[in-house]
Order: structure tokens, then sequence, then C-alpha cells
């Protein structure tokens, strides 16, 4: 496993499973450094070797999208936690530099298909996040429309854990919880339609915002990465077939189906195959390629 490195001028404070967070040397300074590394996760187990280059590629993807939804593409200007400043060269192309905000405990989870946590909750009650759909969907199908449904973000080592609406204004206030659902609904829509025009489909994201200073709702964490989301090729999708061929991601489901077919799920997971891990790199630049270019 790759370790945090150590930056001048920086101070290592945390290890995410896939990020390093730092905080200046200065105490007086609010920014915050994050920085991707190549380490990647499925089961809950950080794996070994990780992603050649996942680290680059997924924060130039946060970036790209950042610059979007600041108005780039021709909607209004969501505020967000970057601030403009260089990383340290020796994390440049994988870190970013931003404002340390007061995280909001709420994953904004938005879907436009029914897959993951959402089919397994309409399963058993017919509802996702409490949300009614219709009857007779299955794994992979679009909803009716965009659905936001909250996840309590778990303290460290739990499992983020899906909620009502309801108790996102217990847990927030009502009109905060508002302004997340109708932020979150409107990033979806514009993010959907620009990977719509790249033949590709956002099957769902999360997005995680904070609150600044001045108490405006600031986007933060990354966003809409290949870790945060589920994106489908339009063709394939289309295509039909079961719901692993419909689904077909450009994330690490190479290493979740190795993985699966490899270990019994006890123990240390085994080491993976240069192949795999090559593939998987493969599938995340692909993605990047196609959105952004
Ligand atoms: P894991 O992903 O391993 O389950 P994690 O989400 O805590 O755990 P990372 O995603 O690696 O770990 O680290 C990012 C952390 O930084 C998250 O806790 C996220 O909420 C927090 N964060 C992101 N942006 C900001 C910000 N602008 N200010 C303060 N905290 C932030
Ligand atoms: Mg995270």
């Amino acid at each position: 496993m790759t370790n945090a490195s150590a930056l001048p001028g920086w101070n290592h404070v945390y290890s995410g499973k896939v990020r390093d967070l730092y905080r200046p040397d200065d105490a007086g300074d609010e920014r915050m450094l994050v920085v991707a590394s190549d380490r990647v996760s499925a089961f809950d187990h950080v794996l070994s070797p990780g992603i050649p280059g996942k680290g680059a590629l997924l924060t130039s993807l946060s970036l790209w999208w950042f610059a979007q939804l600041a108005g780039a593409d021709g909607g209004r200007a969501l505020p967000n936690h970057l601030t403009g400043d260089a990383p340290p060269a020796p994390v440049a192309d994988r870190a970013m530099v931003v404002r340390s905000l007061e995280m909001q405990p709420i994953e904004c989870v938005v879907r436009g298909y029914l897959t993951g946590s959402g089919w397994v909750e309409y399963q058993a009650a017919g509802t996702v996040c409490g949300i009614a759909l219709p009857a007779g969907l299955s794994n992979g199908d679009r909803l009716p429309e965009p659905i936001f449904t909250p996840a309590y973000k778990a303290p460290l080592g739990e499992h983020d854990e899906n909620i009502s609406f309801a108790r996102t204004e217990e847990l927030v206030g009502a009109e905060r919880a508002a302004e997340l659902r109708d932020t979150s609904l409107e990033i979806y829509a514009r993010a959907a339609a620009a990977a719509e025009a790249k033949g590709l489909i956002l099957a769902d994201t999360k997005f995680e915002f904070g609150v600044d200073a001045g108490g405006i709702l600031t986007l933060a964490d990354e966003v809409l990465t290949s870790d945060s989301s589920r994106y489908w090729d339009a063709q394939t999708w289309a295509a039909g077939g079961t719901p692993e061929q419909r689904m077909a991601s450009f994330d690490k489901q190479i290493v979740r189906d190795w993985l699966a077919a490899n270990w019994d799920r006890t123990g240390t997971p085994p080491e993976l195959p240069t192949e795999i891990a090559q593939r998987t790199a493969a599938k995340y630049r692909e993605l990047l390629e196609r959105m952004t270019s």
C-alpha cells in the first residue's frame, strides 16, 4: 500500500481508504490538501497493488466537473471548495488545495437508475430510502425521474446508512435538507445531460457538501468520479441482456468480479494480478477521455 508522502509545509492528518488529507504547518491557515492515492478498495478492503495512475485520473475528472459546475457547462455557477492554489509538486497531478469546510453529515446520493443498495431495498420493500417506486422494475432500469436518496455519513469504520428525507431534516434542519436535495438534483441533471452527450449514462452519484464561514453551501470532496458514481455505456445498456451486461461500468467492477471469483471473503484478500490492475486503469482512462474530450 502506498503511504502518504511527506510534503514540506503540510502535515499529514488523516488517511481514508483512498485519500490522504493534510493541513498547513501554519495553524491559522484554513486550507486543506486532499491527495488521491492509487489505492483501490473493494468489499471494504484496500487491495494491493494499487491501480497505476488512478489518483491522477480521478483528480483530473473531479477538477473537470468542478469547472463545468462552476459555469463552464452554461449552467449557474455552483460554489465549490477549490482555492485555486497549486498543490505541492510531488503530488501536483493528484491533489487539490481546498477550503476546510464544516462538512454536512449526509452523503447526497442521486439515482437516475435502480441498482446497488437501492435495488436491494426496492426488492424488499418497493421503496428506495422510503420513496415508493413503481412495481415491476428490474436491476439497472431507468427510474421515472431522478430521486434524492440520502445516506447518513457513518463515523469511521462504520457503514453509511440509507435514511429518509424526514430523517435528513432532523439531522440538518428542514431548510438545509431542502437545499441539499435541490442542489443535488440540479447537479445530477446537469451532469447526466453532459454524460448523455458523450454516449454515457450517469446511473447514480454521491455528493458531499460543506458550509463555509459565511453559511454558504459549498460542493466539496470529489465530484462525479468513477469512485463516487456509476457510469455505464449508453449503447451497451440499451442493447439489454443480463444486468451485468447492461451495467458494464467504468469503475472497479473488474476488480470486484475478479475478487468475488478468487477470494472467499475471509482473511486478507489476495494480490491483484497485474493484468487486472492494468485493465482497470484502462477503464478509468477511457472514462476520462470520453467525458472530457
Ligand atoms: P473512506 O472513503 O475511506 O470510506 P473517507 O470518506 O472518510 O473514508 P476519504 O474519502 O479518503 O475518506 O477522505 C476524504 C475526507 O475529507 C472525507 O471525510 C470528506 O468528507 C472530507 N472532506 C472533503 N472535502 C472537504 C472540505 N473541503 N473540508 C473538510 N473536509 C472535507
Ligand atoms: Mg470518501
